[in-house]
């Protein structure tokens, strides 16, 4: 028998045809996309209606978060520009895989980050890339001012969800959604921070659907956790505060993007707590078998909510993207479960713990 040859080549060479053009000798790829979409095992059973539920877990892509489909193509478009260098805001996941693209690249990273505000999963990868990282002594909405600034003297391409190569990108995800499920979902619940990736999601099932790809859009539903929830509020936030740090962001560059895929699809932009955010994690990782960072779960916590307030019916297909993976933020999975009991080396007491 001869060997079936398949193998994923990254999404710019996957979906060359659906995004702006890239000169081969310019493709900055780690072979990110092609992530699982997992069908949900016990969410549904939390859920009045008969509805399939599933996670396209973006925690797989080669920095551990989404991150990565828009920055192959940021790093790619800049790279083709002639930049020597690429700089970028932070609350974490921007700059690993900033850094991650770059070096990839033949390119140089700077990264400003909040001080003693990232998780230490994803400054661990920023400093082993070999960005450059600044802390800076405010928060994300200040150090993204900065970016901006700097970016506008300077030979640098600032690769932010403001890039908008960035969002190209991430719109294939919605293409992967639809291409599994032959159809675009019902409901597509994601979390939002700087609000780039709502946008991306919705602007890839338009295209697929302006294509007559999909039948039907989804309706999106973005979730903003409660101490950083200016969509929702109508207004900044001075100081965000949320645990789930990749949301933790007072005033979303997308904002406009945002309430648009909103309102030209019929969703919501709602908020949920910190506690739902973590009940929804610990749910993910000890039900599901799937560990995702804190801010991932806004989207499941907001599935949940939404099933309270009575808007599904039966037949539903919602997906729902886990948008960065749990090793991210250890602290917060230490923290929120039992820590290890210690016992004396001995079969009776490791016996008298297994409640077998
Ligand atoms: C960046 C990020 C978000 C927020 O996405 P936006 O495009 O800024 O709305 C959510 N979760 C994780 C894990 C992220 O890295």
């Amino acid at each position: 028998m001869e060997i079936a040859r398949r193998r994923w080549r990254g999404l710019i060479r996957e979906y060359r045809d659906f995004l702006p053009e890239v000169g081969e000798e310019a493709v900055v790829c780690l072979n990110e996309g092609n992530t699982p979409l997992l069908e949900s095992r016990y969410v549904p059973s939390l859920v009045e209606r008969d509805i399939r539920i599933l996670f396209k877990y973006e925690g797989l892509n080669p920095t551990g978060s989404f991150k990565d489909r828009g920055m192959t193509m940021a790093v790619s478009k800049a790279k083709e520009g002639g930049s020597k260098a690429i700089i970028c805001a932070s609350t974490g996941n921007t700059s690993a895989s900033a850094a991650a693209y770059a070096t990839r690249g033949g390119m140089k990273a700077y990264v400003l980050i909040p001080e003693g505000k990232i998780a230490l999963g994803k400054l661990s990868q920023a400093i082993i890339y070999g960005a450059k990282v600044i802390q800076i002594e405010g928060n994300f909405d200040d150090a993204l001012n900065i970016v901006r600034d700097v970016a506008e003297r300077y030979p640098v391409t600032v690769v932010n969800s403001i890039n908008p190569y960035r969002i190209e990108g991430q719109k294939t995800a919605s293409f992967e959604v639809c291409q599994y499920l032959g159809a675009a979902p019902a409901y597509h619940f994601l979390p939002v921070g700087n609000a780039g990736n709502i946008m991306a999601y919705w602007k890839g099932y338009k295209e697929f659907y302006e294509m007559g790809m999909i039948p039907a859009l989804p309706k999106m539903m973005g979730f903003q956790a409660k101490g950083a929830a200016p969509i929702v509020l109508g207004h900044p936030v001075e100081n965000p505060e949320t645990i789930a740090s990749a949301i933790r962001i007072g005033n979303p560059a997308g904002w406009k993007g945002a309430v648009a895929a909103r309102d030209e699809s019929g969703g919501v932009i709602e908020m949920v707590t910190d506690d739902e955010i973590l009940e929804a994690y610990k749910l993910l990782a000890g039900r599901e078998g799937i560990f995702c960072e804190p801010a991932s779960a806004a989207s499941v916590a907001g599935v949940l909510k939404m099933n309270r307030r009575g808007i599904f019916k039966d037949g539903d297909t919602v997906v729902c993207t886990l948008t960065g993976h749990g090793l991210k933020d250890p602290d917060i999975a230490i923290n929120s479960a039992e820590t290890p009991v210690t016992v004396a080396p001995r079969i009776e007491k490791v016996v008298e713990i297994l409640d077998l």
